[in-house]
């Protein structure tokens, strides 16, 4: 067996780098930008090793467009090249000076963090250029300026030049599918998003891009909460301002810095979306890091810096990254962490918060075990007289009334005369009415089991009857409405309700129920037979249905009216009037009316 080398011709491989490399050509001046940045920290490091003489003014990138020429540079201060290294550096694709400048000289200081990793970078430039040339002229004493000069294909000059500062000159000849590169607009546009917090002043034509400091790698003890307010306002400007955030701050075992804000909830939130931008080593790379946080986080905002995540690399890789994940189950575990002190030590703030961040608690519920256990200390529920509760407490509280019973309501505030029935008795109903509230007791009941929550309009729970008022005549009264009702449909009951206000009421099958919200929530159709059978529950106490029940001989048509209309009205209330029952119902009222009056 032979064992041979395979051979790679740039010929083959420029032409995929320009196409297939990076999805986005706007990302070259990100990548050139870099690069200057790259040389002008280079320069910094052996200015610490006293291997090079520089101020800090000294140090600077400009990019100038030039429309009659049709050119773009890029200028930078920084270390510049050798003959040499262009022929190492820059002619061998693939090659990065960055791992071997950092092999050289390690640096203690993380703020001078080298961007490069691949070897690529540069010719990303071929994705919007016909040609590049390159002026350069090394920090080395005695250097001697070269020109570099390649139309992308796989041949290039190089010869001496006639740069006499130091540093480095990209000029890229934009060509003519790429005129869009042209527009002053546009590339400032482009600069402000990926340049924003550069180490090094920035200039578009004379225009400094970069004036903020990236919050992030300050010490958290050091920012106030102003600055954070102002940061926040610097990545989103125009927005509501958040209630409240978590520094990043992470040595081990992955490099991670970042400022993660909660903002208030808008109902336009796209959830597919994530908002917060990744840096690496302050260079932006991305808002959608939908693989690097739970998908539970995906609605907070702000911005992380990881020089480990491998960002260039596509999406799939990401996934399976094991750095990626222990970063997502990190920022997870802050997540949790600033929430259970908030609630410890902010009570108040929290739960006038709750509105924006519950959907990320209940969510987090739903998605993460890990999540939900340290949750469920402060997954709050407010009661029907405004007052805030935990399950737990809730079932101690509750014990000796409704043992392992958990009553809740999906009203705001309407339907008062039902949830009178149990506010007369004293009974804690639970409000729940956030979309998600339905799966998530699904998921409480298992964890809390045995106990169940039932809805006030779920079943006909012992505690809203009157049991010594019971109606000898109940089940005549159930047939008199279930034969005039006519809706096959709807099972009928009648019972004795400890309260005479009340004439009925429609228990909707709990099981169905969840069934069908939960179908809404996820968008999904619902076969009518999966609806189940309602109960329409009418009150042997009320005045109105003893009427009605007298009514049956002298005047059965009116009574058959009435109880449809007694039944609709209560469908109203409970929200499940049908829009289209909605115009027979006020086809009746009318009628009705019409009737009451002709008989006074
Ligand atoms: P990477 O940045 O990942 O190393 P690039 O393709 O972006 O790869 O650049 C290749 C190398 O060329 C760099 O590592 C650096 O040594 C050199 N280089 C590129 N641009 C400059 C510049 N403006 N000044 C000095 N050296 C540069
Ligand atoms: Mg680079």
């Amino acid at each position: 067996m032979t064992q041979k080398k395979l051979q790679i011709h740039t010929e083959n491989i420029l032409p995929i780098i320009k196409k297939w490399l990076y999805s986005d050509k706007d990302i070259f001046l990100r990548e050139l930008v870099s690069n200057a940045c790259d040389a002008l920290n280079k320069l910094k490091i052996l200015r610490e090793h006293k291997e090079a003489d520089v101020k800090d003014e000294e140090m600077r990138v400009d990019i100038i467009l030039n429309q009659e020429e049709k050119t773009l540079k890029i200028i930078d201060t920084g270390i510049g090249m050798t003959a040499e290294e262009v022929e190492k550096y820059i002619a061998q694709v693939a090659f990065s000076g960055a791992e071997e400048f950092l092999g050289k000289y390690k640096t203690e200081n993380d703020k001078e963090a080298i961007i490069g990793h691949f070897g690529l970078g540069f010719y990303s430039a071929y994705m919007v250029s016909s040609k590049v040339e390159i002026n350069t002229l090394s920090y080395r004493e005695n250097a001697e300026p070269v020109f570099w000069s390649c139309d992308g294909s796989a041949d290039y000059t190089i010869e001496k030049g006639t740069k006499e500062a130091r540093g480095t000159e990209i000029t890229l000849f934009i060509d003519k599918d790429s005129e869009e590169f042209l527009d002053a607009a546009k590339i400032k546009t482009i600069l402000n998003l990926y340049c924003a917090f550069l180490p090094f002043p920035i200039h578009f034509n004379e225009e400094k891009i970069n004036d903020k400091e990236p919050l992030w790698l300050k010490a958290p003890s050091e920012c106030t909460e102003e600055e954070y307010l102002d940061f926040y306002q610097t990545l989103y400007p125009f927005e509501e301002p958040p209630i409240f955030w978590i520094h990043l701050n992470v040595d081990y075992p992955f490099n991670l810095k970042g400022i993660l804000y909660f903002p208030k909830v808008n109902k336009r939130f796209d959830w597919n979306q994530s908002h917060i931008k990744l840096f690496c080593n302050r260079v932006f790379v991305s808002d959608n890091c939908k693989d690097l946080i739970p998908d539970f986080l995906m609605i907070l905002k702000g911005a992380i810096d990881s020089p480990d995540i491998p960002l260039n690399v596509s999406r799939s890789y990401l996934q399976m990254d094991k750095t990626v994940r222990q970063l997502s189950s990190h920022v997870s575990k802050k997540v949790t962490d600033r929430l259970q002190t908030l609630y410890k030590t902010e009570q108040e703030k929290f739960t006038s918060s709750w509105k924006d961040i519950e959907t990320i608690v209940k969510l987090g519920c739903l998605q993460d075990e890990k999540f939900y256990e340290k949750a469920k200390e402060f997954l709050i529920w407010q009661n029907t007289e405004g007052n805030w509760t935990r399950i737990e407490d809730y079932l101690e509280r509750n014990e000796g009334k409704h043992k392992d019973k958990i009553f809740y309501t999906a009203e705001d505030k309407g339907n008062a005369g039902f949830l009178n029935l149990y506010k007369e008795k004293n009974i804690e109903v639970l409000v729940a009415n956030a979309p998600i509230d339905s799966a998530l007791i699904n998921t409480l009941e298992r964890k809390h089991s045995p106990a169940i929550f039932q809805r006030t309009d779920g079943g006909i729970d012992d505690a809203i009857l009157d049991k010594a008022r019971e109606n000898t005549e109940a089940h005549k009264i159930a047939d008199f409405v279930k034969a005039n009702l006519g809706e096959a449909q709807v099972e009928v009951e009648a019972k004795s309700l400890h309260s005479d206000n009340l004439p009925a009421f429609i228990v909707v099958n709990e099981h169905m129920r969840r069934m069908r919200d939960y179908m809404a929530l996820t968008g999904q159709e619902i076969p009518s037979q999966m609806l189940g059978k309602n109960t329409f529950v009418v009150n042997t106490n009320s005045k109105l249905i003893n009427a009605i029940y007298g009514m049956q001989e002298k005047k059965p048509l009116l009574a058959k009216e009435m109880i449809a209309h007694v039944y609709e009205l209560s469908l109203l209330s409970q929200k499940e009037l049908e829009t289209k029952q909605l115009s027979s119902f006020i086809e009746r009222s009318s009628k009705i009316l019409e009737e009451m009056l002709l008989d006074a």
